[in-house]
């Protein structure tokens, strides 16, 4: 495919205090469509809604973008050729259009007041009509409109809707989808306290921030007619629409924040990795296809892809009709596959953080590679990669660690065995463990010992999973040598002495 560089997209997210997970969704496609052709991506906060406004909110969006690394060409925080692009600093630009349009008689201004509006919808629906402006302010004479004007009336923009027409909208994800002006309202377009609505500041900023592709989530689909109108009102060229699947929560209901986490920042907390983040919503709503090197004799398609790789393939012509699930579980399917890419040292680095606050760990500061703290550390962080899907469950995976395990003495128990039964073998492990010499305390040489001691009973797990639950205190952990090693032959010697004290 032929590239273009002209290409220009935007995300333009309302900020309303995090950023949504399905927008950084919609940044990831535009980012992805815009950089494939060499073009640009632009970030615009749409806060017209004072209703809405949320301090710190725009910090969250950066924050997010630049998290997932999606870095865009212009935005509020960077500027750029066409700033502001903080749409309650556009105000005048937005009046001046809303002008425009009434110049041409394409929008006229209306006085009714929200009394009046609520019992036309009440009239329109006990008739069974479709509640809609009945256009009454259109009849106003010039003299009455001046009038009024000059008497600082409260009043709004609307825009004039066209009766009977066909509006095409040609969506390079859904095709062509048509809608009859009959059924649309008379927008309005300027608010009473001088506040454009999303629909008038929507178009002017797409035009004059020379947007050419309108990526979106599908409920702003029945929205597009209105804005076709106004482009053809203005005399201004349509951009391509591309309308993208919602995200939706497991029951298919739409993803909202009372069913799970919605914001990106609490992924962030919880230690799920960009590329993780990033390779699974790419997938939400787009797949690649059969590559056509794999056969296709039931070889499931390439699930892994990097950020170059999903520059190269990604394609709006691939994105999905249908509603796409939220899967956490394939989201952490997908993190656990990057955590165990990850070099080691990375991952002691990514887990710090999370490890910080634990009773009797050391301050991370002290962690500097080579030092003591810093290789029992990377020894436990090496045997937890296999198994972390979040960074932050490395914290309750590993506490036991750096203190004390408390368990429950039933724990100790492998099968049938009796208390007795678990101290004798206890007690048997207790003697290998300490006469393993200080210089060979390594876990090949535990494995070695216990193993052996363990081929003489009925099943390795009497040996094993009492000596395990002893050092760790934990229902699933890592093999007993592996933690004995970390721990150390005096600390696992005390463990061990412990759990037989609490059979006794
Ligand atoms: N401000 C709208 C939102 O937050 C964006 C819609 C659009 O991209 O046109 O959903």
């Amino acid at each position: 495919m032929e590239k273009n560089s002209q290409v220009r997209t935007r995300f333009a997210p309302s900020p309303t205090g995090y950023l949504h997970i399905g927008g950084l969704r919609t940044a990831l496609y535009d980012f992805l469509f815009a950089k494939q052709q060499n073009g640009q991506f632009i970030l615009r906060l749409e806060d017209t809604d004072q209703k809405r406004f949320v301090e710190g909110a725009a910090q969250a969006i950066y924050n997010g973008l630049k998290w997932a690394g999606l870095k865009y060409d212009e935005g509020p925080d960077i500027g750029g050729p066409y700033e502001p692009y903080i749409q309650s600093q556009r105000l005048d630009i937005y009046k001046k259009y809303a002008q425009e349009l009434i110049d041409k008689s394409r929008a006229y201004y209306c006085f009714c007041d929200e009394e009046t509006l609520e019992n036309m919808r009440v009239e329109q629906t006990a008739k069974k009509q479709a509640p809609k402006y009945d256009r009454r302010c259109l009849k106003l004479s010039k003299d009455e409109i001046k009038q009024k004007l000059d008497n600082n009336d409260p009043c709004v923009v609307r825009m004039k809707i066209p009766e009977g027409r066909i509006i095409i909208v040609n969506d390079l994800v859904r095709g062509k989808v048509s809608y009859n002006t009959n059924e649309l309202d008379d927008q309005v377009l300027l608010k009473s306290d001088g506040f454009p609505t999303y629909h008038l500041a929507v178009v002017v900023d797409d035009y004059l921030m020379k947007i050419t592709h309108v990526t979106r989530t599908e409920e702003w689909l029945p929205s597009t007619p209105k804005h076709i109108l106004l482009y053809e009102y203005f005399g201004w060229p349509v951009p391509q629409f591309a309308h993208l699947p919602l995200l939706l929560n497991t029951d298919k209901t739409k993803m909202s924040k009372r069913k799970g986490d919605v914001a990106v920042e609490d992924y962030i907390k919880k230690g799920y990795l960009p590329e993780a983040m990033i390779n699974y919503l790419a997938f939400l709503g787009w797949n690649p296809g059969l590559s056509s090197e794999v056969s296709t004799k039931g070889e499931r398609e390439k699930e892994i892809y990097s950020m170059e790789e999903l520059l190269k393939d990604f394609s709006l012509e691939r994105v999905h009709k249908a509603g796409a699930v939220f899967n956490v579980e394939k989201l952490d399917w997908y993190n656990s596959y990057y955590i165990k890419q990850l070099p080691l040292d990375k991952l002691v680095e990514l887990c710090l953080p999370y490890l910080s606050a634990l009773p009797g760990h050391p301050d991370p500061a002290a962690a500097v590679e080579g030092s003591k703290e810093y290789i029992m550390l990377k020894k436990i962080v090496a045997l937890e990669q296999e198994r972390l899907q979040t960074l932050s469950e490395i914290r309750e995976h590993v506490a036991f660690f750096f203190e004390l395990p408390t368990y429950n003495k039933s724990l100790l128990k492998w099968k049938e065995m009796t208390d007795e039964e678990i101290k004798n073998s206890l007690k048997i492990a207790k003697e290998i463990v300490a006469n393993i010499p200080d210089n060979e305390f390594t876990k090949e040489k535990l494995s070695e010992a216990l193993i052996a001691q363990a081929s003489k009973m009925k099943s390795k797990g009497e040996i094993l999973w009492p000596l395990r639950v002893a050092l760790s205190g934990q229902k699933n952990s890592p093999p007993p040598f592996d933690i004995a090693e970390i721990l150390g032959k005096e600390e696992s010697v005390k463990r061990i002495a412990i759990a037989i004290k609490l059979l006794s």
